[in-house]
Order: C-alpha cells, then sequence, then structure tokens
C-alpha cells in the first residue's frame, strides 16, 4: 500500500469511523492492520506483532487458521444464510447439538444470537418469561455482583458493575437492578460474602426472576478472579429462592480460565447459559444461550406461549460452519494442555513485576495473565510502548492484561509478557 493511500484510510477513519467506546470529536490513536496470520497481526507500517489479545478473547486458534478458512469456504460454496424463521440446516443443528454435548449436564436447548450482549438479552428475557410462565409475574428484577460486565445493550447494561459502568448515564432508562458485592477471591472472605449474598437474596426474592454473573473471572469489569465456592453458594441460593442462575461464560468459554468451561471449576450448572466470543474461533460473531428444559418449559407457559426473540441473522450458517471447524480444532489440539502451557509462561513471566514501581497486583487463571497498576494506564503510550517489542496489547483503566491465541508458542508468551513490562514500565 502506498504512503498516501495509507494516509487516506486513516485520515477518513478519524473523520468518519467510530471505534469501541471513542469520540468522533476526540479520536483515539488507530493503526492500520494489513494481515494477520498465526498469532501475528501486520501492521501498515511493515511491523509483524504478537497480538496478545487474541482479538478480545475470539482468535484462540489465531489467524488465518487453513481449517477455519475451508470451513467458510466450504459453507459459502452451498449458501451463506438463509433466514431461520420456518427453515433449519445442517451448521446450525449441528452446532446446537455440539454445544448441547459439551457445556453442562442439562442444558439441552440452544438460541443461536448473533452477538454476546444479544445473548444476554435473550437469557434475561429467557428468566422473566419463565417466572411469567410459572405465575410470578411480579419477578423482573435480576440480582448480579459489583465489578460484573455482561455488554452493552440496555438489559445487558443494567447488569453490568454500576459504578464502573455506565449506569450514571442511562440510571432513568436502565432496569434497577439489585447488586451484591463482588465475591471474594480469597476462601478467608467468602463466608462474610456468603451471608451478605444471602441476605441480599432474601430480601428481595419476591421481586428477583434470576440471578446473572460471570463465573470465576469477571472480564471487562475489572478482570477480577473470584473463588468458586462463591459460585455453589450463588447455585443454592437461586434454588432456595425460586430464581434461575444465568452464567455468562461469553468470555469465559471454551477452556480459557482452564477448564472447559469456568462453571466445571464450581461443580455446578446453570439454568441457562451464555457463550460467545470464541465460539467462532474470532471469525465471525455468533453467540449461543443455552437452558434447560425446565426454563424451557416454564417460558412456553408464559401468556405468549413463545421465546419472545429472532433476528434476521438468527444461526448464520456461515458462523455456525466456522464454529464447528474451531470446537474440532478445539478438541484435536489439545486445548488442556496448551492453556496449561500458557497459564506457565505468564505466570513465570509476569511474577517478576510485581516489584515495579505503579504496580498493585498481578494476577494469572488459565490462560490470561492480569497486571493490575495503582493508577489508570496511559493506554497510547502504553500500546505504543509494547508495540516496540513487537506485542499488541489494549490496556483498559488500570489493567495491562493479556489472553494469547491458544496456539501460541513459550517464545510467543515471553514476547507478550516483555509487551506487558514496556507497557506498565510507560503506562
Ligand atoms: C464481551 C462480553 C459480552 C458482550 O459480547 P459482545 O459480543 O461484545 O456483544 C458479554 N459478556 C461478557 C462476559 C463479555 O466478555
Amino acid at each position: 500500500m502506498s504512503a498516501e493511500a495509507h494516509d487516506d484510510l486513516l485520515a477518513y477513519d478519524r473523520e468518519h469511523v467510530w471505534h469501541p467506546y471513542t469520540s468522533m470529536t476526540d479520536p483515539v490513536l488507530t493503526r492500520l492492520v494489513t494481515g494477520a496470520d498465526g498469532v501475528h497481526l501486520l501492521l501498515a507500517d511493515g511491523r509483524e506483532v504478537v497480538d496478545g489479545m487474541s482479538s478480545w478473547w475470539s482468535a484462540i486458534h489465531g489467524y488465518r487458521h487453513p481449517a477455519l478458512d475451508e470451513a467458510l469456504r466450504a459453507q459459502a460454496a452451498d449458501f451463506a444464510h438463509v433466514m431461520f424463521g420456518g427453515l433449519t440446516h445442517e451448521p446450525a443443528v449441528r452446532l446446537a447439538r455440539r454445544l448441547v454435548d459439551i457445556t453442562p449436564a442439562g442444558l439441552d436447548h440452544v438460541f443461536f444470537a448473533d452477538s454476546g450482549s444479544v445473548s444476554v438479552e435473550v437469557a434475561l428475557k429467557m428468566a422473566l418469561q419463565h417466572q411469567r410462565g410459572v405465575g410470578r409475574p411480579e419477578r423482573t428484577r435480576m440480582l448480579t455482583v459489583r465489578g460484573g460486565y455482561h455488554g452493552d445493550t440496555f438489559g445487558a447494561m443494567s447488569v453490568c458493575d454500576p459504578v464502573g459502568g455506565m449506569h450514571s448515564m442511562f440510571a432513568d432508562v436502565l432496569p434497577q437492578q439489585v447488586f451484591a458485592d463482588r465475591p471474594p477471591s480469597s476462601p478467608d472472605d467468602v463466608p462474610a460474602w456468603e451471608s451478605g449474598f444471602r441476605e441480599l437474596a432474601k430480601r428481595h426474592a419476591h421481586e428477583l426472576a434470576g440471578v446473572i454473573v460471570e463465573p470465576v473471572l469477571q472480564g471487562a469489569g475489572g478482570m477480577h478472579v473470584y473463588d468458586a465456592a462463591c459460585l455453589r453458594v450463588m447455585r443454592e441460593v437461586a434454588d432456595q429462592h425460586g430464581l434461575l442462575l444465568v452464567l455468562d461464560e461469553i468470555a469465559t468459554g471454551f477452556g480459557r480460565t482452564g477448564t472447559l468451561f469456568a462453571a466445571e471449576a464450581a461443580g455446578i450448572t446453570p439454568d441457562v447459559m451464555c457463550v460467545g466470543k470464541a465460539l467462532t474461533g474470532g471469525y465471525l460473531t455468533l453467540a449461543a444461550v443455552l437452558c434447560t428444559s425446565e426454563v424451557a418449559r416454564g417460558l412456553s407457559a408464559s401468556e405468549s406461549g413463545v421465546l419472545m426473540h429472532g433476528p434476521t441473522y438468527m444461526g448464520n450458517p456461515l458462523a455456525c460452519s466456522v464454529a464447528l471447524a474451531n470446537l474440532d480444532l478445539l478438541e484435536s489440539l489439545g486445548w488442556e494442555s496448551s492453556v496449561a502451557r500458557i497459564g506457565t509462561g505468564l505466570r513465570s513471566g509476569l511474577a517478576p513485576l510485581r516489584r515495579l514501581s505503579g504496580v498493585a497486583d498481578v494476577r494469572t487463571i488459565g490462560a490470561v495473565g492480569v497486571v493490575e497498576l495503582d493508577h489508570a494506564v496511559d493506554v497510547d503510550k502504553a500500546t505504543e510502548a509494547a508495540l516496540d517489542v513487537d506485542v499488541w496489547l489494549r490496556p483498559f483503566r488500570n489493567l495491562v492484561y493479556t489472553m494469547p491465541p491458544y496456539v501460541s508458542t513459550d517464545e510467543d508468551v515471553a514476547r507478550i509478557c516483555a509487551g506487558i513490562e514496556a507497557a506498565v514500565a510507560v503506562g
């Protein structure tokens, strides 16, 4: 690409194209990608950098994977999309069966949504419709915990952290949910948290439809890891008060935290579960909501008799086909040993950063590494410092973090750690 074409694209981008959480009047610095292969992103200035973000948890097998490329090509040669109302197709049915097989036992029904946020909306709708179906229409609120992130649509926003999320701006239009304290990471702190959670649930039970949380690892709300025992408490409390337990596994699903689904770390089965992000290996937007037969029966007994949702691109065949190939790879490449190996590399690579000034905490879980600073990161400076050592990172708030593609070598992981160190040093 000529320097002129490059500058022209970036200039138009700056003037006309929104990026996530940005302003049109004060746009952030963006960099032009001209290719991506394996764990590498190729930037227009010729730099080839290791992607420490897996394109936000998604590209677990890296870019341009031949098996994923081929799945897309083969499906495109058959048909790219057909409406899902009154029609079905092999990729959707096979993917549904696959998801039912690999998720915790009892989750037997699948709703395909076109993004994580939409899947959260559907899960919330399931909870409300279920309560109507079982004769408790007054139960319309959700119980959740502080520090969560569930997406950017209005229902999803309402269960995001009330301080770090967008509650203050949208207070008048957001459903008012019930917030418990953030679940603790230390087992010593679980009893105190548990009694508070139980008390809150009891006090609000008459108006609650369900509990929604990210299991074990809270992602974009602050990369906080908590004790799996808290999930068992939530399961018990939900059963005790007739609440549906909704687990948002959009970030944690497909091995990222060391178990195929984070719920497994607690040995519990939710009533409703959302998956997304890594579902298609970073190729196309697709999410799914799974629920138990009890939930499916309950919501079908509500006055409409049906689940009131149906996106235009529901069950998109290209996305379902690439998701199937992605799940094949997950199994055949042995995600467990990759995640464990990357975790080991992150632990040893990041531990020395604890001693750096400005570092408040270093934590890892599965193939996720987090360095928490005692101040807000200068995102542009930190990003550039990591790029200078050929690593792509996207810090936020006071967090410099990574979730590498599962195909990252030990060398790639060491490089990512060097990138994090460079980012921390200037950020
Ligand atoms: C990313 C994310 C979402 C939202 O998914 P989108 O596809 O971005 O709409 C919801 N919940 C969690 C836990 C996430 O990490």
